[in-house]
This record gives C-alpha cells, structure tokens and sequence, in this order.
C-alpha cells in the first residue's frame, strides 16, 4: 500500500489545479467542448490522496453520463497514485436566451419551447404534452403553455379541468403528470365556440406568460395555435421563442405547410430546432406489419432540404390516441410502447440542442462607460 511516506519527494496530495488540468480534456460530447470549459464541474474536493468531483450535467436526459464516467477516471489515472475517486452528479439546466434581442426574456424560465404546425389535426398537441410530461419525468420543472385558443385540449389529454387558483391577482396553474399547466380550456366553457382576433389571442397568450405564477421552470413547453397565419405570426414574435419544434405528418399536403410552418420561424429569426414526423408508420398489433398509411420519409427529406435536424418519427399507436382521450400521454400510460421511446428521444434532442444553444449564445457585449473628462 501507498502512503505519503514513500513517495518521492515533492509529490503530496494532488492540488485542486493538477485535477483541473487532468479532466480538462475530457469533452462535453453533444457541444464537442470541454466540461471544465463549460463549467461544469463546479466542485473538486481534495482529502489527502482522495478526489471527489461534482459534475453538473446540462440537461435532465443526458443519455452519455456512464462514458462521462469513464473519461473522467481515465484521466484522473494521469494523476499518480491517486487514492479514491468519487463523482457526483445533478443537472442545471442553463438558459438559452429568448431568441430575439428586443423580446422580454420571461423571469424566471430558463427555455420557451414553441410546438407548432402548418395545420391542424398533426398531432401539435400531442407531442407537447408528450414531450412536456418526459422531460419532467427525467427531473425538469416544466410547465406547459396551451396558446391552442381555437381547440384546447390540455385539459383532456393531461387529464385535468379543475379551475385553476387565483391568488394575489395571479392565476396558479393546474398541476398535472409533475407539469404545471394552463388552458383558456380551465376557464371556458368546451361545448361554446369563441371568435379569437388576432390582438385577442396575442393579449390572453402575454397575459399567460405573465400573470400565471409559473415560478422556477427548466423549460416552457407551448402549445402554438396549428397554421402560420397572422395569430401565430403576432405570437412567435411577441413570445421570447428559445426554439421551435415543427410537427408534421409524413404526406406531401402536411409538409407543403410544414415548410411554411418554417419559413415563419426563419422570417421572425427563431430558432429551428428541427421537425417531428407525427403519424408515421403503423405497427398493426396483429402482425408487427408497418403500413405508411401516410407514406414516409417526408419529414426527413424536408429537414434535409431545408438544413433543420429530424427530431423523431413517432408511429401512429392505437394507444397514443387513447391515452390524449382519457388524460394519461402515452409516455405515462405505455412508457414501455415505441411511441414513448420516440418521446423520450426527441426531449432527448430538444433538451441537448437548448443546451448546446445556452452554451454557446454570445455574451450580451459588456458596454463600459468612460468617465467625461470636464
Ligand atoms: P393537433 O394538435 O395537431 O390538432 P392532436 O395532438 O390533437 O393534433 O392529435 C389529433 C388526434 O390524433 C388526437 O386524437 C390524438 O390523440 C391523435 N394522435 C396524435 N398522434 C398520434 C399517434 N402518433 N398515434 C395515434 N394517434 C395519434
């Protein structure tokens, strides 16, 4: 056994310096930057010969934690003996910003996640829920936001129509599947058909973001009205967008809007942070047959030609469609199904390419004032 006795002169404990240097290599792998760059181990503690190391993972999904694992003990084997090494984890999820320089990044959330498509019927609220309740599950605060004034359906599919509190003149909003939510669906009346104006939807959206007491969230997931109208145009453009999500069915009609879907996004300088093809592929139960019932590989031809990443193809399953019906998401319900796995993966990708966006946004320029001479 080792002791400091009979090491070589001048080789102590190990400084909190030598480890930094150490680990330094070891990268971030989804930013390709180094976790010490990137701030990300926040705590070294040196105990004799011994290390102990926190890592503070940047999104609640990452999938690389065991290789992170590995490349930090190989590095540390740089270190001569070295006594027990010990790394801790926990997730910050850091704030990537609100898109456009003049938008009010909204206080207190870190991410605004749009979900948005070129028209209705795609599946656009199905995958926010979904993708609201995984991202929560994986540890996140989340909160889901349904702008959907024409149809909310928050209500029915994160089964919840108990009014929400008003407390201090501020709406609290209704807790479900770990999500924090709010629906125009909580205060009308679902049978009465309303006639939202443009100037209408873009108020009750702002009164959203900021009289409902969302607190402290990683991510804001919203639910867009489905079309690139005026409604949606006004909204992306007064909504602090972090990064929009597109949804589409794999058929030529669907991307037609799809594209449109995205060029609104690009016009009003938002970011993409790709398409999601909603509906593709049925697994017949019976046999395990696919059947394109809408065709395939339309959402990955548009995401090629127009330079977005293909956040996931989630099959049609019988039981995604029962579990909006009946106010348990499909990640909840079947988190086992292949439509879960389809979910997980694509928060998975949201999750990293907001973290990647945080971790790499410019610095707001630092103005100095110089004094006047007089
Ligand atoms: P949108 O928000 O685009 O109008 P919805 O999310 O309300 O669409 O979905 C429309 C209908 O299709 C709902 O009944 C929903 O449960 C169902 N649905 C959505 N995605 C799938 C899927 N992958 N498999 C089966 N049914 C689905």
């Amino acid at each position: 056994m080792s002791t400091t006795m009979d090491r070589p002169p001048g080789q102590g404990a190990p400084t909190r310096e030598q480890i930094t240097e150490a680990i330094r290599p070891v990268q971030e792998p989804e930013i390709g930057r180094g976790l010490v760059e990137l701030k990300m181990v926040p705590e070294i503690a040196v105990d004799g010969r011994d290390v102990a190391l926190t890592v503070e993972l940047l999104t609640p999904l990452a999938p690389y934690k065991e290789r992170l694992e590995d490349e930090l003990r190989a590095a540390l084997t740089t270190i001569p003996d070295l006594g027990t090494v010990t790394i801790g984890w926990r997730t910050r999820v850091r704030a990537s910003g609100g898109g456009k320089a003049d938008a009010q990044p909204l206080k207190g959330i870190k991410n605004t996640i749009a979900v948005a498509s070129g028209k209705g019927g795609v599946g656009k609220s199905t995958v926010a829920a979904n993708l609201a309740v995984t991202l929560a599950r994986a540890g996140a605060a989340v909160g889901l936001l349904d702008a959907d004034v024409y149809g909310p359906s928050m209500p029915l599919m994160m089964g919840q129509t108990s009014k929400p509190l008003v407390r201090d003149g501020k709406i609290v909003p209704v807790e479900a599947h770990g999500v924090k939510v709010m629906s125009i669906g909580f205060l009308l009346d679902p049978e009465k058909a309303l006639i939202w104006r443009g100037p209408m939807v873009a108020q009750l959206i702002t009164q959203f973001l900021n009289d409902v007491v969302w607190g402290e969230l990683d991510y804001l997931v919203i639910d867009l009205p489905p079309g690139t109208g005026d409604v949606q145009l006004t909204l992306v453009q007064k909504i602090p967008i972090s990064g929009a999500v597109i949804v589409t069915t794999p058929q030529a009609v669907a991307l037609a809007d799809a594209v449109k879907g995205l060029r609104m996004f690009q016009e009003v300088k938002t970011s993409i942070l790709g398409i999601v093809e909603n509906m593709s592929g049925f697994v017949c139960p019976c046999c395990n047959e696919t059947t394109d019932i809408f065709g395939s590989g339309g959402g990955k031809r548009t995401a090629e030609q127009y330079e977005v990443p293909l956040l996931g193809q989630i099959p049609i399953e019988p039981a995604v469609r029962a579990g909006g019906d009946e106010g348990r998401p499909v990640v909840v319900g079947h988190p086992e199904s292949a439509t879960a796995g389809a979910f997980a993966h694509l928060a998975e990708r949201v999750a990293a390419r907001l973290a990647k966006d945080a971790a790499t946004a410019p610095r707001k320029a630092m103005i100095r004032l110089m004094p006047t001479r007089g």
